[in-house]
């Protein structure tokens, strides 16, 4: 029999259950580490040794020899409280509410063509450090008032970040930078830091990568995006047909914007599928209406960029065909920089170009920015990190991004 601790069990823990063991006469008894947490080994495989050890402190599960037909790979499941707590202790304010229901409306005024303001959809590629993220959305919520007549300023607030393989996943499941994985508090300082940018006036983009994150955080949401990783399957389109806000599927990272389009539509269709509810935070049936708000966003792919204008006329009629918004958004980084920072100012330019000399199907963009250039690895601990500089894809500086935004409001006019 294996008795396999928590992460955090006392010693106290292990040493009261392997003096229990040696009570009862369970045999020999030896303890090793495996993961960060101890395992107690006893040769005893009897039911009883079983029943009177099974609700002892600090064991996370107990193993009889052979694998357990479930959780197998599971180290522990945490009971979290439900989205209603959250809400309660970090309520939305009238103010808040007016500036989310207020930002959306907008955003769908320019999806319609009813608004003729360009949207720019710009900040960190994700927020690691909240108080560097909130120095950022303080200064530009003025450029964002100072420009309102002509641009539509939404500040990236991303916290789940996909990865192609491994890597640091973003705020809500690794708060700490230190694969602590602490998602309770994630959740909290997703929340707080949405409440937090809203409060200073801008709009909030966040890209959704769980159908359960929704329910704690998309209430301060006025953008969702749906991935490029993410725009082809079925749960994250199930998921877009309930969402609030208007949401952006990325075109794939192979190139396909057919993807997107089947995803714009999708997602504008009623669906099901199973999500918490927000009193209890209990696996329920979420049935939704379809989002119709839906929308694609050019993002380059590993074939190439696909700003220019014979792809964003291609990927306009895939729209028309479908019968979908035939207007779309130009991501300046990812695969349409080559993931080159210093060629966003470039991408953002020759977009401008073509929206101003017609192409009004281009009806925003979005530029990955800190509040300084570059990216830093995370690879030396949290302790080491440069402050304000990116620790997934490289940004522009916050100094780059109000030359651009001067541009914009420019050539716009
Ligand atoms: C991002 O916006 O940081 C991102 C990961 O985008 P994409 O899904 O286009 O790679
Ligand atoms: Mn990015």
């Amino acid at each position: 029999m294996q008795i396999f601790m928590q992460p955090g069990a006392t010693q106290g823990q292990v040493q009261s259950i392997i003096n229990h063991l040696k009570i009862i006469g369970a045999g020999s008894v030896s303890v090793s580490r495996e993961n960060g947490a101890e395992v107690i080994h006893t040769n005893d495989q009897e039911w009883a040794t079983f029943q009177s050890i099974r609700l002892m402190q600090g064991i996370r599960r107990i193993t009889k020899g052979t694998k357990p037909l479930e959780d197998a790979n599971v180290m522990e499941v945490i009971r979290l409280d439900p989205p209603s707590d959250y809400k309660k202790r970090l309520p939305v304010s009238d103010e808040v509410k007016k500036t989310v229901l207020c930002s959306r409306q907008e955003i769908e005024a320019i999806l319609t063509g009813k608004d003729l303001r360009f949207i720019i959809i710009l900040g960190p590629c994700s927020i690691y450090d909240p108080i560097g993220g909130l120095e950022y959305a303080k200064k530009l919520a003025p450029l964002a008032r100072k420009y309102r007549d002509r641009l539509l300023i939404v500040m990236r607030s991303y916290f789940e970040k996909p990865r192609t393989t491994v890597g640091w996943e973003g705020l809500i499941q690794d708060p700490n930078l230190d694969e602590s994985l602490d998602m309770q508090l994630g959740l909290q300082k997703a929340r707080e830091f949405l409440l937090r940018v809203l409060k200073v006036g801008l709009p909030t983009a966040t890209e959704f990568t769980d159908p359960i994150t929704p329910q704690y955080i998309a209430d301060l949401v006025c953008w969702g995006a749906i991935g490029a990783r993410s725009a082809e399957a079925p749960a994250y389109r199930r998921m877009a047909s309930g969402l609030s806000m208007p949401v952006g599927f990325k075109n794939g990272t192979g190139g396909s914007i057919q993807l997107a389009v089947d995803g714009v539509v999708r997602a504008a269709a009623p669906s099901v599928f199973l999500g918490v509810d927000q009193e209890e935070g209990r696996a329920s049936v979420v049935r939704t209406t379809g989002n119709a708000s839906c929308h694609i966003v050019l993002r380059g792919s590993s074939r190439g960029p696909n700003y220019d204008e014979p792809s964003v006329k291609a990927a306009i009629q895939l729209l028309e065909r479908a019968g979908a918004i035939p207007r779309l958004l130009i991501d300046c980084s990812h695969d349409n920089s080559g993931k080159d920072y210093t060629r966003q100012p470039l991408v953002f330019r020759d977009v401008l170009r073509q929206r101003t000399e017609g192409n009004m199907r281009i009806v925003g963009v979005m530029l990955e920015s800190n509040l300084h250039e570059g990216k830093q690895t995370i690879n030396g601990g949290p302790a080491t990190l440069k402050y304000g500089v990116s620790i997934t894809d490289a940004c522009i500086s916050l100094e780059e991004t109000e030359l651009l935004l001067r541009e914009a409001d420019k050539s716009l006019g």
